[in-house]
């Protein structure tokens, strides 16, 4: 009998891409995939499997509208389209997260407030933004909404918290631009402090509503032991985090480095990063908003050396004048986390034609029933032992 996934809105949605695989040939899907892609730079290791393929998304995001019928509805919107398939709870997302949207969703009716509708640009609520952090169970919610005017929000979000009152904060983002982006430029915190703090491998990590941070919490937590162990830094290491997010990644290798170099584009994410830094009490690192290109290019040009790069870019991948400015810095040892092994194998030509070897590739599953998988790679200097 062919294999059932357990979700009744996965045709509409298209979020997940592999529901006709069970997970392990799931698994046996993506090895295949990065050995594809890969496998001619060296040996692929083992995927590493996501701790729990059920209900990991520790973001998670909510459309809201109103059908021509003028019920209020949530969910997410179908796959290339505007047209919003009602989804009350996903076996991605975190329970919570997903039980705390249908309560906003109540919520409307009761204070007589309105979902945005796209057909006219009238309306009240656009999105509703979840995101809890696993490791201390704080809960960020933020109301996106279309109108800076949120008539009776303190009782709003009294009643909100009386339901839910593992809600940490409560934020307002007002989107008022004709835009497919979900949140807009201004934000008013309602409840709490307007961030959650995470803790992962020892560590605590401030996230606001607009920075990065990874969605799988348990498989990052792989994922960042193994970039760390291939990295295999040595004390007194100068370190360069490259689209370092809320600086995760830098501020695990802090412990060992002698110094990181931490580069982001996100200005709240840097703005995090370095609220990150003091909050674990790590003083050798420096946070610079920029492209990570621009930047590196500066470095390249001034002479600079590093003695190992991370990397973790957009799904996009990195660019040739910023692989060029790694190679001029000569680091011993590159670690490339991606998240999309079709740019990944195009950048390692890259390095491969200008003396860096790939040494260890290790997929980890870091999105369960997607087809998406992340991948880290380890590179040294040709020639040079691991
Ligand atoms: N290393 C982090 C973030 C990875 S996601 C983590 O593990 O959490 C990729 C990051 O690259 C995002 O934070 C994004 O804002 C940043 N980014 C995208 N384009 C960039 C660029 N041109 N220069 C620097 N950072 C960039």
């Amino acid at each position: 009998m062919a294999y059932a996934f357990p979700c009744a809105a996965a045709k509409k949605c298209g979020g997940c891409q592999l529901t006709n695989l069970t997970y392990e040939e799931q698994l046996s899907f993506k090895q295949a995939k990065v050995i594809r892609l890969l496998g001619k730079f060296c040996r692929v290791n083992e995927i590493i499997p996501s701790p729990s393929p059920w209900h990991y998304r520790n973001k998670v995001q909510a459309a809201f509208g109103v059908t021509r019928g003028g019920e209020i509805i949530s969910g997410v919107y179908q796959s290339s389209t505007h047209n919003i398939v009602k989804v009350d709870s996903c076996m991605l997302e975190n329970e919570t997260a997903d039980a705390i949207i249908v309560t906003v969703r109540s919520l409307l009716r009761s204070f007589k407030l309105t979902a945005y509708n796209e057909r006219n640009g009238t309306g009240f609520l656009r999105h509703v933004l979840v995101k809890t952090a696993f490791g201390t169970g704080e809960v960020m919610v933020v109301l996106v909404t279309a109108t800076r005017e949120f008539p009776s929000k303190n009782n709003f979000c009294k009643a909100l918290l009386a339901k839910h009152p593992e809600i940490t904060t409560i934020v307002q983002n007002v989107n008022d631009k004709h835009t497919s982006l979900v949140l807009g430029e201004s934000e008013t915190v309602l409840y709490g402090g307007g961030t959650i703090t995470d803790e992962l491998l020892g560590k605590k990590f401030i996230i606001s509503p607009k920075s990065f941070y990874q969605i799988n919490y348990e498989a990052t937590k792989l994922l960042y032991g193994k970039a760390l162990e291939f990295a295999d830094l040595t004390h007194g290491d100068r370190v360069i985090d490259a689209y370092a997010g809320v600086g995760t990644i830098g501020l695990l290798a802090s412990d060992t480095a002698g110094e990181v170099i931490s580069v982001e584009l996100n200005p709240d994410a840097v703005a995090d990063a370095k609220r990150n830094a003091k909050l674990n009490g790590v003083k050798n690192m420096r946070f610079f908003c920029a492209d990570a290109t621009d930047f590196l290019r500066e470095m390249a040009a001034a002479g600079e050396k590093a003695d190992v790069v991370l990397m973790d870019p957009p799904r996009a991948g990195s660019t040739v004048p910023f692989m060029k400015s790694v190679c001029s810095l000569a680091p011993k040892r590159v670690v490339y986390v991606s998240c999309d092994p079709e740019t990944l194998a195009r950048d390692l030509n890259f390095f491969a034609r200008n003396g860096y070897k790939v040494r260890k590739i290790q997929p980890v599953d870091m999105f369960p029933h997607t087809q998406h998988c992340e991948v880290i790679v380890s590179m040294s200097r040709g020639g040079s032992k691991l």
